[in-house]
């Protein structure tokens, strides 16, 4: 039974988990359940991961919280490496992925204005994008069903289709201060955008001294299998927003940029109580201790090829259940024949979790820890949920 205390903006399975070991999840009841899902991409190195949980526990045994009026050594630690890992010169630490989103967009607006444009704070995003869900967030996202009720949208973002170069540069005016768009949409279905439409967003943003703004939320730290998706195009952007699978699990995001995008962001114009938080920052550092070990973003694609391959071969056997597989690394999706919905919960009959995803889509966001062991047992799941939907396709047309 749903708790009428919380607010009823969420749609809950009744399931409770009481632990997690690695990529399962044990429910109060001492039920096991396999957990492609992640908390949505965000357990990047497993539930319980013994680095990250003595990362934390070493870290709460000294000091919680500090103010940003003072120096914090993790976060600066945490800033470096992630600076000598990307393009980046510059970072500021959110607690989720909208505010490292709205962070990206103030960015990029500011930079515009310190330059002598402040008519260019206008930002061109992609139909089925999703971004967070603040005010300015679901504005980028430009998706109704967030927006309706809310109040008139936020100005300054120009929406265009999905993939279209000539709708985009049709919609590029005086007015246009950046492009941002996700190098795989998440929430939109697990849409990867063709790499050499990345490469000519570039192309356009450099001539037309415009900012790229990618969206990392949930394509970053190692779930394709690079530490960022933008790397298997070869491009960078000017700003990246960051956020879900950094933490592990503790709750923070991160707006990374270049010196010269940054460059409007003075003292005082921004800012955040708990960002950059020390008991954030040791949980991430231990993340990325994880992550950028050597021979763990290889692994990430060893095991990746073995789920993908399964998965191709249960589109083949399940042609009624199965329409396509989609995705990099381990950001998968199942486009469905059936309804997405009744996929998942046939999954989570198997004792295996999953996210639905738009355009009928079904996420697999396993751990990044996973074995090729583990994901075989995935795909033995998936195939007996497969197996009940068809029978009840054929039941239903007998
Ligand atoms: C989840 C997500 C967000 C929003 O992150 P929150 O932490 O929920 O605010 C933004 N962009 C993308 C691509 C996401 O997947």
């Amino acid at each position: 039974m749903a708790e009428a205390a919380l607010y009823d903006t969420f749609a809950r399975a009744p399931l409770r988990f009481d632990r997690g070991e690695g990529v399962w999840l044990v429910t109060e009841g001492g039920e096991r359940y396999l957990d492609f899902g992640a908390g949505v991409a965000v357990t990047s190195c497993g539930h319980s991961n013994p680095h990250l949980v003595n990362a934390l526990k070493s870290q709460a045994e000294k000091v919680w919280h500090l103010s940003n009026l003072y120096e914090i050594p993790e976060q600066e630690r945490l800033a470096r490496r992630l600076v000598d890992a990307t393009f980046a010169d510059k970072v500021f630490f959110t607690n989720s992925g909208a505010e490292a989103l709205e962070t990206a967009i103030k960015t990029a607006r500011r930079y515009h204005f310190s330059k002598g444009h402040p008519e260019k704070f206008h930002i061109i995003t992609f139909e089925g994008a999703f971004h967070g869900r603040t005010i300015a967030t679901i504005a980028a996202g430009g998706q109704e069903k967030y927006m309706e009720g809310f109040g008139p949208k936020a100005p300054g973002f120009d929406q265009v289709p999905f993939g279209d170069l000539d709708a985009l540069n049709a919609a590029i005016n005086e007015n246009t201060g950046a492009l941002l768009i996700e190098p795989i949409q998440g929430e939109g279905g697990v849409r990867v955008v063709d790499k050499e439409f990345l490469r000519e967003l570039r192309r356009i943003c450099d001539d037309r001294g415009l900012l790229l703004i990618l969206d990392e939320v949930q394509s970053g730290v190692g779930r394709t299998g690079r530490f960022f998706a933008h790397e298997l195009t070869g491009i960078t952007p000017d700003i990246m927003a960051v956020a879900k699978g950094i933490g592990g699990g503790f709750p923070f995001g991160a707006c990374l940029a270049t010196a010269e995008a940054a460059s409007g962001m003075k003292p005082g114009i921004h800012g955040t109580t708990y960002g950059g938080n020390p008991l954030g920052m040791a949980c991430g550092n231990a993340v990325l201790d994880v992550v950028l070990a050597d021979g763990f973003l290889e692994n990430v694609r060893d095991v990746a090829l073995v789920f993908r391959q399964g998965l191709a071969s249960l589109k083949d056997r399940f042609p009624d259940v199965i329409e396509d597989i989609r995705g990099e690394g381990l950001m998968l999706g199942i486009k469905a024949r059936v309804a997405a919905g009744d996929l998942v919960v046939a999954m989570r009959d198997e004792k295996m979790l999953s996210v639905p995803a738009g355009d009928n889509v079904v996420r697999l966001l396993p751990p990044l820890t996973i074995t090729a062991e583990e994901a075989r047992e995935g795909l033995a799941r998936i195939e007996r949920a497969a197996e009940k939907l068809t029978e009840a396709e054929l039941k239903k047309t007998a």
